[in-house]
């Protein structure tokens, strides 16, 4: 089976139509998604309506969907997250608000191999950032592998032996070979706000035959999500960091 992981398209349209167009080639059986549809970026309507489109989808809610659909407050987020926030509140189509609310929370399993999780499996809105936390969310993990996302940043943990290891991916593409014995909690960046300093979008296929995980890099028409940012009225800092990748 072939997996397609992808989190964090945050309203970004022209990023993840790059994805989709050339995952095209790659044959994908299922398409498996960590959280925050939306947020920050100035089509969610149209992101809905093609995510709408993938047979075969499994999806847990980041915290933006969750904010988006008041099932959490703005309270957490900074000022222009908030502000992109109301934005897309104001915006969103009501059948498209509802789909938010019935948006599985993580840990989701799949085919009793994979966990999917938006920020940590104790705690949806957790940033796993480095070793120490990831430690924390292994002792959780009931699955060989766990995909995460939240933190925008592609990354590799291995739990082996009784240790834990993370890697930052920097490479595209980079192929990671699944070791037997081992545990892996992995992030694969994100589709529409990389923070990594590649503007890229980020992706990754899970090849469960091969045990084989490949992460990627997506040109995309970033001028074109960024003059729709402008257009929206949003914060113009959220056009700005998407040619930064941060
Ligand atoms: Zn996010």
């Amino acid at each position: 089976m072939r997996y397609l992981i992808f989190s964090d398209i945050h309203g970004n349209l022209e990023a993840l139509e790059a994805v989709l167009n050339e995952v095209k080639r790659k044959r994908i059986d299922y398409f498996l998604f960590l959280g925050d549809l939306i947020g920050y970026g100035a089509s969610p309507n149209e992101v809905i309506k093609r995510i709408l489109t993938l047979k075969k989808i499994f999806l847990v809610r980041g915290n933006h969907d969750k904010a988006v659909c008041g099932l959490d407050s703005i309270q957490t987020f900074n000022p222009i997250a908030a502000s992109a926030i109301e934005w897309t509140r104001k915006n969103l189509q009501a059948k498209y608000e509802s789909f938010l609310q019935g948006l599985p929370k993580g840990p989701l399993i799949i085919h009793q191999e994979i966990s999917l999780c938006h920020g940590a499996p104790f705690d949806e809105d957790y940033y796993i950032f480095g070793e120490f936390d990831a430690v924390e969310a292994f002792s959780f993990i009931e699955t060989p592998l766990c995909f995460f996302g939240h933190t925008h940043f592609p990354f590799i943990y291995v739990e082996k032996d009784q240790q834990v290891e993370g890697t930052f991916i920097q490479e595209s593409p980079f192929e990671l070979k699944l070791e037997k014995g081992a545990r892996y909690l992995i992030n694969p960046g994100s589709v529409g706000q990389p923070r990594d300093r590649d503007p890229r979008a980020a992706y990754a296929i899970y090849d469960s035959q091969t045990k084989k995980i490949k992460f990627y890099r997506a040109k995309y028409d970033i001028n074109r999500a960024q003059k729709k940012i402008l257009e929206a009225k949003l914060p113009s800092a959220l056009a700005e960091r998407l040619s930064l990748g941060i």
